[in-house]
């Protein structure tokens, strides 16, 4: 019989669950990784921590060359997949190195989406973005060379880049489009706490700016300033800064799929078995369409990994010969299906508890409660419907965030717990 090989294509948070799911009791005789980074897994979400230097690379490195040998898996870094070929199985790296596969995996997350501005052509070195070990490490060079840094883009990242890089006593100039900083989690409020404390802690804030071109000088090639406008009033507005992050989304690594014939929109497009439009050919993570959504948090990307390890321990009934799992066996082995469902966000800064979920702003038919108390920074709203939750944000005070959580989750009828629900789960609990 032949040797059954799962090849994965990138090594990050996606990639990683799924091996965690498979176990070691998997049916493959090998798994392949492919990174084009050059380092081992490492949790990309701590990068935040890293670069305020609250942990270190170590600590966010999950898994031993034990671990990885224990499940007869290779890992191959700086090994950059060029080419996959779907009819004869296999694929190719930038390097020519071969990987015939009975199962492919396409986990290669997405990358920072930098926009095209006059004075980027020639990728100046000291602009970058915010989603690798190597931007971080850019990011800790710079620290005590030089004296100024903008960040660009006040979305969750921009925000965490901002704090990480002002940790390190570089001057910091955060700016963003919306007059809302986190504007996908936070509303007005929220976001005016935030504000509050980010300049508290030494952060230039400027919302509702544009940027539109940078200059170089002419000699080392470096970024120089920055020009914007601010978008209320269209006046312009020089920026003198010595590094420059994006933190203005990110882009689907979905190329090589796509030249290889699969299905592409914004991602790969997958089912809800997180099958691709190839046979034997799977894809997860950041790099994956489902249903026209595309990912940007990991919450949503454990439940995809738990969908795709279950397919996956499905060929231990492998037929070689024909080349697919007998239909026969399908009752045998039930497959998973992946839904969306609502996450609970956290914004990761030291200092600043911040959570939010669902829909934070009211439609028509929502009714809000709320409870502040802004010189303490404490904020909580509840946005109901129907006696539901349907959307939380607490800020500052973050302790019953969770249970809001599943009450959401769960669609809860709160009615009973009206009076006290904003106190949280204790108080509600004590006065039953
Ligand atoms: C600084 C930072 C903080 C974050 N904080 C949070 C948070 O607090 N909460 C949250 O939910 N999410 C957070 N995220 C987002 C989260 O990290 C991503 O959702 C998650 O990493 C996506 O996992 P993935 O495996 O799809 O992509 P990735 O983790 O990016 O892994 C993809 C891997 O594939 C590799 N690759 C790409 N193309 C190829 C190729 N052709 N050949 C070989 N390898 C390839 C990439 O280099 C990368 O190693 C954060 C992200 C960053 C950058």
């Amino acid at each position: 019989m032949s040797a059954k090989t799962l090849v994965i294509v990138g090594n990050g948070m996606a990639a990683n669950r799924v091996l965690e799911q498979l176990g070691i009791d998997h049916p493959f005789d090998a798994i392949h990784v492919l990174s084009d980074e050059a380092i081992h897994h490492y949790n990309r979400i701590m990068l935040s921590p890293l670069l305020a230097q609250e942990t270190t690379l170590e600590a966010i490195t999950p898994h031993n060359a034990l671990w990885y040998q224990q499940r007869h898996i290779q890992i191959h870094l700086n090994a950059a997949v060029d080419h996959i070929d779907t009819q004869t199985r296999h694929i190719t790296t930038v390097t020519g190195e071969q990987f015939p596969y009975t199962a492919l995996v396409l986990a290669t997350g997405s990358r920072s989406s930098i926009p095209p501005l006059p004075g980027l052509e020639h990728k100046p070195a000291n602009v970058l973005g915010f989603r690798t070990m190597t931007d971080v490490d850019a990011m800790l060079a710079a620290s005590g060379k030089i004296q100024h840094a903008t960040v660009i883009g006040a979305g969750l990242l921009g925000v965490e880049a901002a704090v990480g890089l002002k940790s390190q006593g570089i001057n910091v100039t955060l700016m963003h489009r919306n007059p809302v900083l986190m504007n996908r989690q936070l509303d007005a409020t929220a976001s005016g706490i935030l504000q509050r404390d980010l300049e508290s802690r030494g952060v230039d804030v400027r919302t509702g700016v544009n940027p539109l071109n940078i200059d170089s000088d002419a000699t080392t090639g470096l970024a120089t300033a920055i020009h914007y406008e601010d978008r209320a009033d269209k006046s312009p507005h020089t920026l003198n800064t010595d590094l420059i992050v994006f933190a203005t989304g990110i882009i689907p690594n979905a190329e090589q799929a796509k030249a290889a014939g699969l299905e592409v929109g914004r991602g790969i497009k997958v089912n809800s078995r997180m099958h691709a439009t190839a046979a034997n050919t799977y894809s997860l993570g950041e790099c994956c369409e489902f249903e026209g959504a595309t990912y940007g948090l990991v919450a949503p990307i454990w439940e995809q990994a738990k969908t795709l390890a279950h397919e996956l321990l499905r060929y231990k009934h492998y037929d070689h010969d024909a080349q697919h799992i007998p239909a026969a066996l399908e009752s045998e082995h039930q497959p998973k299906h992946y839904c969306e469902q609502d996450h609970l966000t956290k914004l990761k800064v030291s200092g600043v508890d911040m959570h939010s979920m669902g829909r934070y702003e009211p439609e028509d038919s929502d009714e809000v409660m709320d409870l502040q108390d802004l010189a303490a920074g404490v904020y909580k709203k509840l946005v109901i419907n129907n006696n539901r939750i349907v959307g939380v944000l607490c800020v500052g005070d973050v302790l019953d965030s969770g249970w809001y959580f599943d009450l959401l989750c769960q669609q809860a009828d709160i009615s009973d717990l009206r009076t006290n629900l904003l106190f949280g789960k204790a108080w509600c609990e004590d006065v039953a």
